[in-house]
């Protein structure tokens, strides 16, 4: 059975201190299905896009093995487009503007195969929408749940309704401290935990990710990386390295689930290597397991010698 994934399918503009690009192909679903197609495609899409969106994106997402059935393409009606600028501390961004196009109106609806998936990825959209999508599926046994600042703002009563029905909840950890408002991390995560999700992940940008249950916390470097182009989607590539190797594996043992944690980072750090989504694109499963590996050189210790 195959990993549903839904989210944005986006035309991004984005402005680092290195470059710029202009309406490049984004979007959290599009960043989550891209990772996780290396490990277990074919990957859902359920999303929707303008009739301005390019067919070569469409087809090097199908060339990734990305099932489009549930991509809906309104016609007369634009792409969600979405422009952020990055500093030097590329760990902050400002949101330039958000235009939600044919997200306006969007009501996803499943192709009928897609409603038996097991493990699902709720990317990073309206809480409503996310939900609308976990009813359709008749039974999710692992669903993995991504979410920003401007949900817990405006929708924090819908997204509260969601966290009882995920498994795994993402977020990083300024909106960690805002969804709790609780400045200690450790002390959120608890708090976030009894909202609903077993498993809580708390990414902290180039500084790594946290991962909470019942009896473990562990804590993941991220990969020490030179060159920097484009941080968007880092956060949608960890989900879904994350998501895409535990659906792969079907082991959801606290180790296999550390493992995951540092597949997700692995990606990541790919994704952040170009622009937009170049940096996934071409990789091979080999150079994932070179850098797999790498993690663990840069983050274990003997105690003696
Ligand atoms: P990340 O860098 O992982 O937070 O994800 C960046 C991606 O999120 C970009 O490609 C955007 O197109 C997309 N995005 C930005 N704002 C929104 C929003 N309000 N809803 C859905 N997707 C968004």
């Amino acid at each position: 059975m195959s990993l549903l994934v839904v989210g944005s399918v986006a035309l991004d503009s984005v402005e680092t201190p290195f470059d710029k690009v202009e309406a490049a192909l984004g979007g959290s679903a599009t960043y989550i299905s891209l990772a996780a197609s290396y490990f277990s495609a074919p990957v859902e899409l359920v999303g929707v896009v303008g009739d301005d969106f390019p067919k070569q994106y469409t087809e090097m997402l199908e060339r990734h093995n990305v099932d489009l059935e549930g991509l809906q393409i309104i016609k007369g009606e634009k792409t969600f487009r979405w422009g952020g600028k990055y500093h030097y501390d590329l760990n902050v961004r400002d949101t330039l503007f958000t235009e939600l196009n044919a997200f306006e109106n969007f009501n996803p609806v499943l192709p009928d195969r897609y409603k038996k998936s097991r493990y699902i990825c709720l990317g990073n959209i309206d809480p409503i929408l996310q939900m609308r999508v976990l009813e359709q599926v008749s039974d999710p046994q692992f669903v993995v749940c991504d979410t920003m600042n401007l949900w817990i703002n405006l929708m924090k009563l819908d997204l509260l309704k969601l966290l009882k029905k995920v498994h795994v909840f993402i977020l990083n950890d300024s909106e960690a401290r805002m969804l709790t408002e609780e400045p200690n991390l450790i002390k959120a995560a608890k708090l976030i935990r009894q909202m609903g999700p077993e498993i809580l992940i708390i990414k902290k940008g180039e500084h790594g990710a946290m991962l909470f249950t019942n009896d473990t916390i562990f804590s993941a470097p991220a990969y020490p990386m030179e060159i920097i182009f484009d941080p968007t989607g880092a956060g949608d590539s960890f989900a879904g390295g994350f998501t895409g190797y535990l659906h792969k594996t079907r082991d959801l043992s606290p180790e296999n689930i550390k493992r995951a944690v540092i597949y997700g980072s692995t990606m990541a750090s790919f994704c952040v290597e170009k622009f937009s989504t170049k940096g996934l694109e071409d990789l091979s499963y080999l150079q994932i397991q070179d850098r797999f590996r790498e993690f663990r050189k840069i983050s274990s210790f003997n105690e003696t010698d």
